[in-house]
C-alpha cells in the first residue's frame, strides 16, 4: 500500500483452461486487499487481462506480471518470503514476526493451486497456514493479507480509477468519475 514496503503475490501452479477464474480472483483479492501486484507463473494472459480491466475501471495502482521463471523472483527476492499452506505454521503465532519483517522490507507470498514443489517450502522463510484444513488460495491469500494490515486495507485508497461503487444499503450503483 502507498509509503509501506511493497507486497506482492507470486501465483504458482496455474493451470490453463482449468484454473482460469481461480487466478482471476487470487489477483483480484490481492488487489483489493492491499497488495501492490501480482506475478503469475505461466501462461496466464486471460486472468492478467481481466485483472488489467478491473483496475483500469477501479483503481490502482496494482500491477500484473506473467513470469516463465519463477525461481528466479524467488532467489533474487530481498525480503521475506510467505509461503501459504494447509501444511505450515498457525498464522496467529507467525503475524507479528512477519509484520516486523515488512516493516522495513518487501514482502513476496506465494500460493499455489495443485501440488507445490518442496523446494518452495525450503525458500520460504515463513510457511504460514491459515488453519491447517485444506481450503483456497483465495481464502488464505484474503485472511492473510487482512492479518498483515491489520485491517487498514479496507480503506486504502485508489487512483486512476474511471469509476467508483457507491456503497448502498440496497441496490447497486456505479458512476463514473470525472477529471481521468
Ligand atoms: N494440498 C495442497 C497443498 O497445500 O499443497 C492444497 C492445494 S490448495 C487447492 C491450493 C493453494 O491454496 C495452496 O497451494 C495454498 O497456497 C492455499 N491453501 C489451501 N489451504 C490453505 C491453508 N489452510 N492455509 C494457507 N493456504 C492454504
Amino acid at each position: 500500500m502507498e509509503g509501506e514496503p511493497e507486497v506482492a503475490v507470486l501465483r504458482l501452479g496455474h493451470r490453463p483452461g482449468r484454473d482460469e477464474r481461480m487466478t482471476t480472483h487470487v489477483g483480484l483479492t490481492a488487489r483489493a486487499l492491499g497488495a501492490d501486484r501480482i506475478v503469475i507463473a505461466g501462461e496466464a494472459s486471460g486472468p492478467k487481462g481481466t485483472i488489467e480491466d478491473i483496475t483500469d475501471r477501479f483503481g490502482g495502482p496494482f500491477d500484473v506480471e506473467l513470469t516463465e521463471s519463477y525461481r528466479s523472483l524467488l532467489n533474487s527476492w530481498e525480503g521475506a518470503v510467505v509461503h501459504l499452506t494447509m501444511y505450515g505454521l498457525p498464522v496467529q503465532n507467525l503475524e507479528d514476526d512477519i509484520r516486523d519483517a515488512h516493516a522495513d522490507a518487501p514482502l513476496l507470498v506465494v500460493v499455489g493451486a495443485e501440488k507445490v514443489p518442496f523446494d518452495v517450502y525450503e525458500r520460504a522463510d515463513y510457511n504460514v497456514g491459515v488453519t491447517n484444513q485444506p481450503h483456497s488460495e483465495v481464502a488464505g491469500l484474503a485472511v492473510f493479507l487482512d492479518r498483515l494490515f491489520g485491517g487498514r486495507e479496507l480503506d486504502r485508497q485508489w487512483s486512476g480509477a474511471t469509476h467508483r461503487v457507491v456503497p448502498k444499503a440496497t441496490g447497486k450503483q456505479v458512476e463514473p468519475l470525472e477529471d481521468q
